[in-house]
């Protein structure tokens, strides 16, 4: 099978990597892709947002899977464009993005559905913001309703904060705080049949301690020794597939990978969020961890045939990501920054350990850094702790100028805290 990716994160490299090592995988080709995605993948320059033009490589190609990677194009319609033409797609129609693309469309999917979230008010007046930050009281939580790259969420006590977001955004949702630990979960479905893969938690926050800005994630690991083994069949039974039920029914049925941000409060686990997309950087590490040929299980969800597959196949080791972002990231990252230490990961520290490329270029024999995230480096171990000594130690051989990262990603998970 031929198989084209759309995209050119450390997510599409994940994605890519797996793909690669699949053998019943005859060609791989990456749209635009990056320098790391090169390696395994046959790039191909085209608008990723462009349906027409997705559609027009895919068939020129031949592929016989397209998978998207990223929501701008999910939300854009190019799954649909795909799909118009003929060749099988992993990933959710525009109508269906909308779980993501709309916090405030989310947000009535699950009321119908039943499904536990917090509390909510979409507001466009001041007045309505007002109303609603009175009605919940601190911490704030105010959410620009569109696509925002996870950037687009202030969690705040300044009241003031709080109102000044609400002012930057056209349509914002107001909702209650929820505390406790947050798990992603991600799901493959084809809109009938849902596959939970293993849990995993991510690392919002710019800096050590989950201090400053939000970011679209620092750092990742799987799995995660202090959750309750039941979780998952849990958020299967209460959350996934009544979802993807409610979306069916509906007549815009979800196929794609139905990714759940869940935060699990003192009163029980809730939704904080859901993405039409596999997560980044989550996806580097769960799919680590994934034993099962993952062409295979990306086909029966564009196809409709989850129901026929074997159960999926995990790895018992512990994966941990550490993403290594541009100077200035989360603000408007500097890049053209040269990146060293690339090949003596590859030649001292592999296969335990391995660099996904996020955003870079390749610029004649030197790759550069071309986005705000910019590595994301990815080892296994028999545990948390050995995974993380492995990512840390591959971290420590890149040399990117102005280049940041967390120091604390899955630290306290690997001391059993
Ligand atoms: P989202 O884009 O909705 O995932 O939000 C990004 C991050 O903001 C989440 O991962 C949480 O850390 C935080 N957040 C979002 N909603 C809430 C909430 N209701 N209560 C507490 N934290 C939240």
């Amino acid at each position: 099978m031929k198989v084209l990716v759309i995209g050119g994160g450390a997510r599409e490299h994940a994605l890519c990597r797996s793909l690669s090592l699949d053998p019943d995988v005859s060609a791989l080709y990456c749209a635009p892709g990056n320098a790391g995605i090169a390696e395994v993948a046959e790039l191909r320059p085209v608008d990723a947002l462009d349906g027409g033009a997705v559609a027009a490589l895919a068939t020129e190609l031949g592929a016989g899977l397209v998978v998207v990677g990223p929501e701008a194009p999910l939300v854009a319609g190019v799954a649909d464009a795909v799909r118009a033409a003929g060749i099988p797609v992993f990933g959710p129609s525009a109508e269906a993005a909308r779980l993501e693309g709309s916090k405030a469309f989310a947000k009535d999917v699950m009321a119908a559905a039943g499904v536990p979230t917090a509390r909510s008010y979409v507001c466009t007046t001041a007045e309505e913001v007002d109303a609603a930050l009175d009605a919940f009281g601190p911490p704030y939580v105010v959410k620009d309703d569109g696509l925002a790259a996870g950037k687009g969420v202030v969690v705040t006590e300044d009241r003031e904060a709080a109102r000044e977001h609400a002012a930057a955004c056209d349509r914002v949702v107001i909702e209650e705080y929820l505390d406790g630990p947050e798990v992603s979960l991600f799901a493959i479905t084809d809109g009938v049949t849902v596959l939970p893969l293993q849990p995993a938690q991510d690392f919002k926050r710019a800096l050590d301690g989950d201090q400053g800005p939000n970011t679209g994630g620092m750092g990742a690991y799987s799995p995660l020794p202090w959750a309750d083994p039941k979780l998952v069949d849990e958020v299967l039974e209460t959350v996934l597939q009544p979802t993807v039920d409610e979306l069916r029914h509906r007549g815009t049925p979800f196929s794609g990978l139905l990714y759940a941000g869940l935060a699990l409060t003192s009163r029980g686990t809730r939704v904080i969020e859901f993405n039409a997309r596999f997560g980044d950087p989550e996806t580097q590490v769960v799919l680590a961890r994934l034993r099962t040929p993952l062409a295979g299980v990306l086909l029966g969800a564009a196809n409709g045939t989850l129901d026929t597959l074997p159960p999926l196949n995990w790895s018992d080791e512990a994966a941990v990501t550490v993403v290594i972002a541009s100077h200035n990231y989360p603000g408007t990252p500097r890049t053209g920054d040269p990146i060293e230490g690339l090949a003596e990961v590859a030649a001292e520290d592999g296969p335990e350990a391995y660099v996904l490329h996020a955003g870079t270029r390749q610029e004649g024999d030197a790759v550069v850094s071309a986005g705000g995230r910019v590595l994301s480096v990815t080892a296994i171990g028999s545990d948390l702790a050995q995974a993380r000594e492995r990512a840390y130690k591959s971290v420590a051989r890149i040399r990117l100028d102005g280049g940041q990262h967390r120091t604390d990603i899955a630290a306290k998970a690997a001391e059993g805290r």
